[in-house]
């Protein structure tokens, strides 16, 4: 096969993947390669990519090129302003994720809001992918190799290093604003909790917690138990923070 070259142009947010401030690349090729690869290949991965359009003609993955070819592709960002609205590769609509081992912060502020993450620091690659792929989760991480997986799914990549943002770059992406439930999942093991009789609990309680608070929570899965203590007010704060920058942005 001759050799013939292909000109990508990446749309929205996704030449911040290039490494360079273009948004075209130009690439020679020799043999026949999977749009998939070949859009990897420059550094952005699948899982950021929502429409491709070859030749004008919108594509999945799959598509092999073969020839001389221009390449648009755009990320999820860019619904309402791109045609090929019935060829979107990504869902957004997702409800449960798996968070990489760094990220602490962002998987304590999710649960807060009630968001489905599992979460282990001690995890290893190859199990994240496999728990994203096997439970349809939603690979979130810094580490864009582990998105290249051909196995996941679903995924993103966090462009912050910071906890809030990241949290609001997760609520915008997968559309969770309305699906936010606080104080509804164990922070420590993201089981669901439930109510319990303080007279189950009370041998866990602090003597001052004993006398002050009457309702309670508890995680049936590593048995923390919750309540409305000092704490409880903090954790409010972030969450009411978080909510009017979610909408603030919303409105923009
Ligand atoms: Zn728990």
């Amino acid at each position: 096969m001759s050799p013939f070259s292909i000109r990508l142009t990446f749309h929205g947010d996704l030449p911040f993947f290039l490494g360079s401030k273009a948004s075209t690349v130009e690439r020679q090729l020799s043999e026949k390669t999977s749009v998939k690869d070949v859009i990897e290949a420059c550094g952005v991965p699948h899982t950021e990519v929502d429409l491709i359009i070859v030749n004008g003609v919108p594509v999945d993955f799959a598509c092999v090129v073969d020839r001389e070819s221009s390449i648009e592709v755009y990320p999820v960002g860019t619904r309402g302003i791109t045609p090929f609205a019935e060829n979107r590769l990504q869902l957004t609509e997702i409800r449960s994720f798996v968070a990489d081992g760094h990220l602490g912060k962002l998987v304590r502020d999710l649960r807060l809001l009630g968001v489905d993450v599992v979460y282990d620091p001690a995890a290893e690659d190859r199990q994240l992918v496999t728990i994203a792929s096997s439970e349809n989760r939603a690979l979130l991480t810094r580490d864009r190799r582990l998105l290249m997986h051909a196995i996941v799914r679903h995924g993103y990549y966090l462009r912050s290093q910071e906890p809030m943002e990241q949290t609001l770059e997760i609520l915008h992406r997968f559309d969770l604003g309305s699906a936010l439930a606080p104080f509804t999942r164990c922070l420590r093991c993201n089981t669901l909790l439930k109510p319990a009789k303080k007279a189950e609990v009370f041998d866990q309680l602090e003597p001052l917690t004993k006398i002050y608070y009457e309702q309670f929570r508890r995680c049936s899965g590593c048995g923390q138990v919750y309540w409305s203590g000092s704490h409880f007010a903090k954790l409010q704060k972030r969450i009411e923070t978080i909510r009017s920058r979610l909408t603030g942005e919303d409105t923009t």
